[in-house]
């Protein structure tokens, strides 16, 4: 079966999201084989997002990902990068909200910014993020 990395962001914990994401997710047909609640600091955040450490909205993103604590999750199942990304839906909540109003974040998102989940978006990004926030277990 397929990992990815399933993260949901400081508006989604603090907004008491927690649960019905999770039901979300079960429903779908993912496995939750490890999960962690933690917060993430300045420096976890930059390394984590490097690849938009050029964009305008950096030090915004770095702030709010830092505003609360974040759930990260290891969901498993067949094609679960793509079929969790689908899930979330557009990056944008307002355009969700139109465009996929049963993804997670025209559910609980906000705007483009504050989207209250994350997906990983390729299989490369799995296992960096994977590992990212997790030991390798013995089994993989
Ligand atoms: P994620 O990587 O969190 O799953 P994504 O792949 O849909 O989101 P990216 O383009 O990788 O979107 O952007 C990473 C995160 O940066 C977004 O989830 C969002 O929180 C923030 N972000 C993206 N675009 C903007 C923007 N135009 N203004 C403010 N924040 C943004």
């Amino acid at each position: 079966k397929e990992k990815t990395l399933a993260m949901i962001k400081p508006d989604g914990v603090g907004g008491n999201y927690v649960d019905i994401i999770k039901k979300i997710i079960l429903d779908s047909g993912f496995f939750i084989t490890q999960e962690m609640q933690l917060q993430l600091n300045e420096d976890a955040v930059k390394s984590f997002y490097a690849e938009h450490s050029s964009k305008s909205f950096f030090l915004d993103l770095v702030k709010y990902m830092t505003s609360g604590s974040v759930l990260i999750m290891v969901l498993e199942k067949e094609n679960a990068i793509a079929d969790w990304r689908a899930l979330i839906g557009p990056t944008d909540a307002n355009k969700a909200k139109v465009t996929h109003p049963k993804s997670i974040r025209a559910i609980c998102g906000f705007n483009s910014e504050r989207n209250c989940v994350h997906g990983s978006d390729s299989p490369q990004s799995a296992v960096r993020e994977i590992s990212f926030f997790f030991e390798k277990s013995s089994s993989d």
